[in-house]
């Protein structure tokens, strides 16, 4: 099963990961867990929910699932009646999450703490693709609007006093913002860079990510201005390079033709700096599996990290109504392990982007397999 990508001999091969720990990671991405977690993300703008948990140091988002055959007892994973030799802690609930902003909006419903040190937000909470017959099948960016857990926008000076005090109260170190898509050509980074400056003139030097579409090519200025702002990274997030997952699984962002996506990738990288910049590609589309590590290996060569996560069915999706669920965990630890082996190989690791997703790395499992 394994591909030859072009860049497979790029630099000298990593130490070997322990493929155990991989694999036990993996189940537990797919099957998830019976705990009762305090920190846990229950839908919202792209395509992972889940428990937040700290696996050997490590931040990992994992499904909450009763079903489950592991469990979370006294700090450790039990299969049955054994360990399986993964110290894990739940997250605590911030503090900063008690407080409300002078206009009356609760700061848990500007900016969630994901794992145990990373703020995120969604700073527009609509998105124009969201229609039924356009709306990536795995995202309910509107349906936390609509259950009230959000406001539809966070503006800059709200942004900056949430991150003010999740620094100071509960010690976050980096920060994601992302953005549902809006209607201008930039696909809201204009909104996202008022944003991380508000964001560091009450924080400064607190590392950014910055995800959002590709801005349109008479915008791709776009992106400068979201490094001018003081954004260390950008995630522009294609999910898959096939057209025809892209068609069945994304309509409306599937209207963006790919060629579109390698400028905008291309133009990050020349401003942000290679790996500096990254993609979701979500393992369990249908993708055939050979062809998504050959691709995953031209983002690499390209400068970005593609973030391999699984598809997780999550509640209020179109994707769930119809049935759809999680790839297997082999699936899930194969096109892993051999991404992880070409990022291994080309220096790439997600730890060095400061902010974001690959950065994080919760979930997924790349971090797991030594990317
Ligand atoms: S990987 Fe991204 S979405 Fe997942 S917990 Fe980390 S910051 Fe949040």
């Amino acid at each position: 099963m394994s591909v030859q990508t072009e860049n497979a001999d790029v630099g000298p091969a990593a130490p070997a990961v322990d493929g155990d720990a991989i694999g036990l990671r993996t189940r537990l991405a797919v099957r998830g867990v019976r705990v009762d977690a305090p920190v846990r993300r229950r839908g919202g703008a792209g395509p992972s929910d889940d428990g937040h948990l700290v696996i050997g140091g490590a931040n990992a988002t994992l499904p909450l699932n009763p079903a489950s055959p592991y469990v979370l007892r006294d700090g450790e994973v039990w299969l049955g009646d054994q360990p399986v030799g993964l110290h894990v802690t739940t997250v605590a609930r911030p503090r900063f999450y008690d407080l409300t902003t002078a206009d009356g909006v609760p700061y848990e419903q500007i900016a969630r703490l994901h794992g145990a040190d990373v703020l995120a937000t969604t700073v527009v909470q609509t998105c124009i693709r969201y229609a039924e017959a356009d709306r990536c099948r795995f995202c309910t960016i509107e349906e936390s609007l609509r259950d009230g857990s959000t406001i539809a926008a966070k503006t800059p000076a709200q942004l900056a006093e949430v991150a003010a005090a999740a620094v100071r109260l509960d010690g976050i170190r980096q920060m994601v913002m992302t953005t549902g898509t809006t209607a201008g050509p930039d696909r809201g980074a204009r909104v996202l860079a008022r944003s991380v400056r508000a964001v560091l003139d009450a924080v400064p030097g607190l590392p950014i990510q910055v995800q959002c579409e590709p801005p349109a090519p008479a915008d791709l200025g776009a992106i400068t201005l979201l490094r001018e702002a003081g954004a260390v990274a950008i995630g522009i997030h294609v999910e898959s390079l096939d057209d025809e997952v892209r068609r069945r699984w994304m309509p409306g962002k599937a209207s963006v033709p790919m060629a579109q996506y390698e400028a905008a990738w291309d133009e990050a990288v020349r401003v942000f700096g290679r790996n500096r910049v990254s993609t979701y590609l979500l393992v369990g589309l249908g993708e055939d599996p050979d062809e998504l590590v050959a691709g995953a290996g031209r983002l690499v060569e390209r400068g970005v990290y593609p973030f391999v996560v699984p598809f997780r069915p999550m509640a209020g999706t179109l994707a769930k109504r119809d049935g759809a669920v999680a790839p297997s965990a082999e699936l899930l630890a194969d096109v892993s392990g051999r991404v992880a082996e070409l990022l291994r190989r080309a220096g790439m690791f997600g730890a060095d982007q400061q902010a974001g997703c690959a950065a994080c790395g919760a979930c997924g499992v790349l971090q797991a397999a030594g990317a």
